[in-house]
């Protein structure tokens, strides 16, 4: 019972972010790193609904959606460590990117490894693909580079009164990790699909060409 109490107290974790702690209100204790996990619950839901044909057409793929919804309880276990700085807190958090991993290489990367799925020709002139491939690439070397600054730069980034580059990993890494599991499942698919995967942008808002989120989608006849 008392260590039930003790994982689930306010500040047992021994991990603490740059943002102060309780600055802004008395009930979170990171405010801006715990917001900022929004598009990491936003993201997952809106491409487990436009994931809903691939788990059907690509056989061995009919879980796929468990990418999205691991990457969903990551953003919730993200929000709760960082409103209580809990020790289970942390437990969720580490543990979710942990399932996320082993999540995509269960699924996606025993026949589809990087190098050699980069070397498939369609792949080297399907512009999208790059594209996607490209950007996800530099929103996780950017991701990195905050969470890396937050950590060790910590007094200077106070002394400036901007200690939130752990919130902007948030986002980075949520958008990171959306566009690599739109690649890796997009490779898998062209290999394991009797239907032609079409990466297909959906704009959540029609007027802007920007707002939107990639996913794979199929072309209707099926190739010989
Ligand atoms: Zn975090």
């Amino acid at each position: 019972m008392r260590l039930t109490n003790q994982i689930f107290k306010p500040l047992s974790s021994k991990i603490d972010w740059c943002e102060p702690n309780y600055y802004y209100t008395q009930f979170i204790a990171e405010l801006w790193n715990t917001v900022s996990n929004l598009p990491l619950i936003v993201l997952p839901i809106y491409l487990m609904f436009l994931y809903k044909d691939y788990s059907v057409k690509v056989q061995s793929c009919k879980y796929a959606n468990i990418i999205w919804l691991l990457l969903l309880i990551t953003g919730l276990g993200s929000v709760y460590f960082h409103a209580t700085l809990s020790l289970f807190g942390q437990f969720m958090d580490e543990m979710g990117i942990l399932w996320i991993c082993c999540s995509v290489a269960a699924l996606w990367l025993p026949n589809n490894y990087l190098p050699r799925c980069c070397n498939v020709n369609r792949l080297r002139h399907n512009e999208d693909f790059q594209s996607i491939a490209y950007s996800g690439l530099y929103f996780w070397i950017a991701a990195l580079i905050c969470w890396l600054m937050d950590r060790f730069l910590c007094p200077f980034w106070l002394g400036i009164s901007f200690p939130y580059l752990h919130g902007f990993w948030h986002i980075l890494i949520a958008f990171g990790s959306y566009k690599a599991c739109v690649c890796y499942s997009y490779c898998f698919a062209l290999k394991n699909c009797s239907v032609t995967p079409v990466l297909t942008f959906y704009k959540v808002v029609h007027s802007w060409n920007w707002c939107g989120l990639w996913f794979v989608n199929f072309k209707l006849t099926e190739t010989v």
